[in-house]
């Protein structure tokens, strides 16, 4: 079937995407997964073409592309290549902190970080999780303490992508004085710089998208000026979920084109192998499986396509977003895993991009709200 999404425009950038996969990341990408780190002139060759802050508005020395399609031609590119790992980084920044400040930043808070997020000079991370404290971010213990017009923030962090790249991270931290299990109001969202009293840890060694950077932050009384305070005082957890939607729809958009990535190496590698004198794909089993996900593949993309225009129209919402990225993210974990095994040995050699894209995609059902917690969102909704 073919796709209706994209016009002209759309083609246009994913032939810059294209073009800066090549150039900047295909020849240095294998070392940046050994190092477990990307190069800083990455980010700075994608501010340079376009690639960053793209909802950015001119103001703020961004290009206000309000149409979330260009963000989806980048996902499906960085799928396409298989360097998903950068794909996650830029998910990070633009998808997950970038909301947050154009929604509710005030215009000094704006002027601070955009024009840097965009150039790719300021890179930034999102720091919501904690040891004790994944999907119930309500159990959150990290503080913020006034002090003066300052702010003095304590506790630790993990999973962090782009926590050691990064320049500053937007944190979740409790702001009532309250221990044990908060309430709704109880937190607030901060941009932490890093500086005194901001300490990294130790890489986490990940099964895959290994070329981005994942670690603990430990914050010990770091000073943060008033300014860095991202909206309203104890509105931290509302403000998360109303931006969930849109991390939600990038992951269903990376999913869906790793499925499709995926599928179309699988078809030509039952093409190119034979057993027992035949082509892979010429055994009734082969052509059923790729039949099967093949369909799976359309359905997604029709699927996800839809959740991309709705988001466009301001109408996408939690349950829906919650959807998309639950049946998006069970049928990339599905579909690495029956391409694999179409592979045979084969594809349990990284050298093989499917091997790269089981690994990578695994984290998709777990990563942005694990996918109990999404049925339980379409589940209360449902019940509402
Ligand atoms: C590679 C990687 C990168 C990440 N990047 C970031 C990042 O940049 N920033 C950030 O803040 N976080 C990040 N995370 C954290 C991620 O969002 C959390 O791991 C995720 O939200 C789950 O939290 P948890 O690991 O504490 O699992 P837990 O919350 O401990 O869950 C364990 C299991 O219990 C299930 N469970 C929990 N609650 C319920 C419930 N109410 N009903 C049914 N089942 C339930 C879960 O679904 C899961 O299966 C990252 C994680 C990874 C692995």
């Amino acid at each position: 079937m073919q796709r209706k999404l994209y016009d002209e425009d759309h083609e246009l950038f994913r032939e810059v995407a294209t073009e800066f996969n090549a150039r900047e990341i295909a020849p240095h990408y294998a070392k940046w997964d050994d190092e477990h780190m990307m190069s800083r002139d990455m980010w700075t060759a994608a501010g340079e073409q376009g690639l960053l802050g793209l909802a950015v508005p001119e103001d703020f020395g961004g290009m206000g592309m309000s149409d979330y399609r260009f963000r989806a031609v980048l996902d499906e590119e960085f799928a396409r290549s298989n360097h998903l790992a950068v794909g996650l980084a830029f998910h990070l920044h633009d998808d997950l902190v970038l909301p947050h400040l154009l929604a509710y930043g005030s215009d000094e808070l704006k002027e601070r970080w955009l024009p840097g997020m965009v150039t790719g000079e300021k890179v930034t991370s999102i720091a919501m999780t904690e040891p004790g404290a994944g999907s119930d971010l309500r159990s959150v213990r990290t503080k913020a303490v006034r002090d003066g017009d300052d702010w003095l923030i304590s506790g630790q962090k993990t999973f962090i992508g782009n926590g050691i790249s990064g320049d500053a991270s937007l944190v979740l931290a409790r702001t009532d004085g309250g221990t044990g299990r908060g309430s709704t109001d109880s937190f607030s969202l901060f941009m932490v710089e890093k500086g005194e009293g901001y300490n990294t840890g130790k890489q986490l060694d990940k099964m895959g998208l290994k070329a981005s950077d994942t670690a603990e932050i430990f914050f010990d009384d770091v000073r943060v000026p008033g300014v860095n305070l991202v909206g309203e005082v104890g509105q931290g957890l509302r403000y998360a979920a109303e931006q969930l939607p849109q991390g939600r729809l990038a992951i269903a958009v990376a999913s869906s084109a790793v499925a499709r990535t995926v599928y179309e190496a699988t078809v030509q590698y039952t093409k190119d192998r034979n057993a027992f004198g035949e082509r892979i794909i010429d055994f009734q089993h082969s052509r059923f499986e790729l039949a099967d996900i093949l369909t799976e593949v359309e359905v997604t993309e029709t699927y996800v396509d839809q959740a991309i225009l709705a988001f466009n129209a301001g109408e996408l919402d939690a349950s829906s977003a919650a959807r998309a990225k639950l049946w998006a993210s069970e049928r990339v974990k599905s579909i690495t895993d029956r391409c694999l095994q179409l592979h045979g040995g084969y594809g349990y050699i990284l050298e093989y991009p499917v091997a790269q894209a089981y690994l990578a995609s695994r984290l998709l059902t777990i990563f942005g709200g694990t996918n109990e917690i999404m049925r339980d969102v379409i589940g209360r909704a449902i019940a509402a």
